[in-house]
């Protein structure tokens, strides 16, 4: 235990991730040990877990400026359709690993990038090839990230025939001059436009995703951002708070400047918002489910991909970059088009680096992502793990209890609003001494 759980937030927002995905740390995943995912796949699956897609989609109209992602803007249609064919390649390569042959999806995630830059044709191929390549019967939910200004009432109508059944929408704000100066490709009026086709094609599962603290927002409009948020009555609403990692745009204007505080809110301040945010949501009807989100009928609306993977599900990452996980190994597949297409081009599944957490490191790695939802049941980790996190988190847990951010009562941990609203800040807490301090990347 390293990391200083009584120290003060930093105030001003300087370069780095804040957001923790996955634990342990990326940067600990290694090429040598990609032979260890190679043999998980090789083995039968565990009994009773759940399996899903994440297929990434690494196209965009324009790179937003607080981009970290790996996303294109440049591809050309040939390149384009190639990549859907190695990606179909991929998962027909996986489909005949014992590790995944036979087994039912349970959920799938078009992430990007811009899922929604593809066209109707592709999108249908795409997804005809998938279901041909794996048993889709027991899919329960199937999320796809749209950026508005890309759906068309044609593209909407595909998006539902091919069985979307969660749709999240990227408007991180509503103002033209905030979109604007932050590189979004869509301005306010396809927020809308968007809004009422998905509406109309009969979609209960919306999600509106906003970001707080991006350049150039204020307190009034901030709150205006709230309140058209609620006024459009999406089924959830999804809040990041603006981070500034090493390779956007706004950290290369940093550096070339020689500038360490972004251009952005600080952390209270973008915490504050959030926690606005939140109260008039709840005013509004929607009830607090995790760090980021809130949701609006909270027993009907549900979020597949984020639950089942927050307890250990096996999920085969699909795309250039993208991360998954199979039979307790974590692995990550090339992150630049031409190798991630050569190698499936070969024949070969595009394994990049691995690591295979051992049983302390999955209990972390579940528990710090399961307080992400605010509770976690102690009871649930003594039974999957044999370990109560009470004793194995004791001198983290006082502490925290002690600073008013967490209570305990029997075997509930809960945290409050304010410890959530800086959770991954908190988490660090919880890491091995070893992972301490590491950069998200
Ligand atoms: S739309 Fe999303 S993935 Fe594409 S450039 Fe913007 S932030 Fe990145």
């Amino acid at each position: 235990m390293t990391t200083d759980l009584t120290e003060k937030p930093a105030e001003s927002t300087t370069v780095g991730n804040y957001f923790v995905s996955n634990y342990p740390p990326f940067s600990f995943w290694e090429q040598s040990r990609v032979p260890e995912i190679s043999s998980a796949l090789n083995r039968a699956p565990r009994p009773g877990t759940d399996l899903g897609v994440y297929l990434h989609i690494p196209f965009c109209r324009k790179r937003c400026h607080f981009c970290y992602f790996r996303v294109y803007t440049d591809k050309k249609n040939d390149e384009i359709q190639a990549y859907l064919d190695a990606a179909l390649l991929e998962l027909s390569l996986y489909a005949k690993q014992p590790a995944i042959a036979g087994r039912k999806t349970k959920f799938v995630y078009f992430g990007g990038g811009t899922p929604s830059f593809l066209s109707s044709e592709q999108l249908i191929a795409l997804t005809d090839g998938m279901k041909y390549a794996v048993p889709w019967d027991g899919v329960e939910e199937v999320t796809f990230e749209c950026e508005p200004g890309t759906l068309t009432d044609r593209k909407i109508d595909t998006i539902k025939q091919i069985g979307v059944t969660r749709l999240s929408l990227g408007v991180e704000n509503f103002d033209d001059h905030v979109l604007t100066s932050n590189g979004r490709a869509h301005e306010s009026k396809q927020v809308y436009r968007a809004y009422e086709r998905a509406r109309n094609a009969g979609y209960h599962n919306i999600n509106i995703d906003l970001i707080a603290g991006m350049m150039n927002e204020t307190e009034d409009n901030w709150k205006s951002c709230v309140a058209k948020t609620i006024e459009l009555a999406p089924d959830s609403v999804t809040i990041y708070q603006m981070e500034v990692p090493y390779n956007t745009t706004i950290y290369k204007e940093m550096k070339a400047e020689g500038k360490v505080t972004a251009p952005v809110a600080d952390w209270d301040t973008k915490r504050r918002w959030v926690s606005y945010a939140f109260d008039e949501l709840v005013k509004n009807g929607y009830t607090v489910k995790s760090a980021y989100t809130a949701t609006k009928n909270s027993s009907k609306v549900s979020f597949v991909y984020r639950d089942k993977l927050w307890a250990g599900a096996d999920l085969l990452g699909l795309g250039v970059s993208s991360f998954g996980h199979i039979n307790g190994t974590h692995y990550q597949n090339e992150h630049d088009f031409a190798p991630y297409l050569a190698r499936l081009q070969s024949g070969e599944l595009p394994l990049h680096r691995a690591y295979t957490p051992d049983n302390d490191e999955r209990l972390i790695r579940e528990f710090i992502l399961q307080l992400k939802l605010g509770r976690v049941d102690t009871s649930y980790f003594a039974n999957k793990f044999g370990v109560d996190p009470r004793e194995r988190f004791k001198a983290q847990l006082e502490t925290l209890v002690k600073q008013g951010h967490f209570a305990i009562n029997g075997t509930i941990i809960t945290l409050t609003r304010d410890a959530l609203l800086q959770v991954d800040r908190l988490l660090h807490g919880f890491f091995l001494t070893k992972h301490a301090n590491a950069r998200y990347a």
